[in-house]
């Protein structure tokens, strides 16, 4: 269902919808020690230079928090769980999705991270892992301390497609939902994904995903130029802290950022959105 005033943030999940009325992304991690071959976001060498502190990162969102309530936030970026505290202090505050690699320790993020104000959103990268059961045995420890673990991600990188057969229903059997997601921006023994999947390799994505997902990047979104909630019901900190409509529209919420002492200003209702091609899938729920 789409978004309409007065009823529940569609983007939000069910479990969170009667404390939170906004959605949030914020991608403001800016390291990861995983170092995937696939990285969509290029990642391959230290952290990205950062200009602002966690306590003023904090105090932003404390003050977003006493005028507009918590919202709901969907912590990125490169792996938000390399700053564990820093997203407990914001879960004081707010609800939200944690989306991760899973590397961290699972008694610092227990101690961190209160089970009852977030999802966590697990990605299976095997070359971190001894194999799928160690993976699962870290989800059941989390799962068994209350953590709500709906899904896991999975990527499409060549070596690892033959074993999709075994790991999705495996996944599945124990009770998680698969987001199965092809290669992207990347380049395998010489072939740019995804357009250079093998017949074969394209065979066992076309079973398991939605051939729209692994065409060119231009052909999977949403045309855009639609009247859009996002900025009035949805907002998005950038990584240098700038709050935009969305992580695609620049400028159409004024010069304010996480650190203006002023607080949050939303659009006071949703507008037309100039862009010809909406790359977001979070934020469809949000065209009228
Ligand atoms: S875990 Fe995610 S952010 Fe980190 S290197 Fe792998 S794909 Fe990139
Ligand atoms: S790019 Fe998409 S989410 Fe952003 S304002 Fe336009 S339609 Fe809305």
């Amino acid at each position: 269902m789409g978004w309409v005033p007065e009823g529940p943030n569609p983007a939000i999940p069910a479990w969170a919808q009667d404390k939170c009325r906004l959605y949030a992304l914020w991608p403001f991690a800016n390291k990861c020690r995983a170092h995937c071959e696939y990285c969509l976001l290029g990642y391959t060498g230290g952290p990205r230079p950062r200009d602002w502190t966690p306590a003023q990162a904090v105090a932003g969102w404390q003050r977003i928090a006493a005028e507009h309530g918590p919202c709901y936030i969907l912590f990125g970026g490169r792996e938000p769980a390399e700053e564990l505290p820093l997203l407990g202090a914001v879960l004081q505050h707010h609800y939200g999705s944690i989306a991760s690699n899973c590397m961290f320790d699972v008694a610092e993020f227990c101690d961190l991270i209160p089970p009852d104000r977030c999802e966590l959103h697990p990605s299976f990268h095997p070359h971190l892992w001894r194999d799928l059961y160690e993976f699962l045995g870290k989800m059941a420890v989390l799962r068994g301390v209350g953590y709500r673990i709906p899904s896991v991600v999975l990527v499409g990188w060549p070596p690892y497609l033959p074993r999709w057969a075994e790991w999705v229903p495996r996944l599945r059997a124990a009770g998680y939902r698969t987001n199965l997601a092809p290669a992207r921006n990347c380049t395998y023994e010489g072939r740019d994904l995804p357009e250079g999947y093998t017949p074969a390799e394209r065979a066992i994505l076309d079973s398991h995903v939605q051939p729209v997902l692994f065409t060119p990047e231009e052909e999977i979104c949403k045309p855009g130029g639609v009247v859009c909630a996002a900025g009035h019901a949805a907002f998005a900190v950038m990584a240098d802290g700038t709050i935009e409509r969305c992580t695609q529209v620049s400028g159409a919420m004024g010069p304010q950022t996480l650190f203006s002492e002023d607080g949050l200003h939303l659009l006071d209702a949703p507008l037309p959105c100039g862009e010809t091609c909406c790359v977001c899938v979070n934020m469809w729920a949000f065209h009228l």
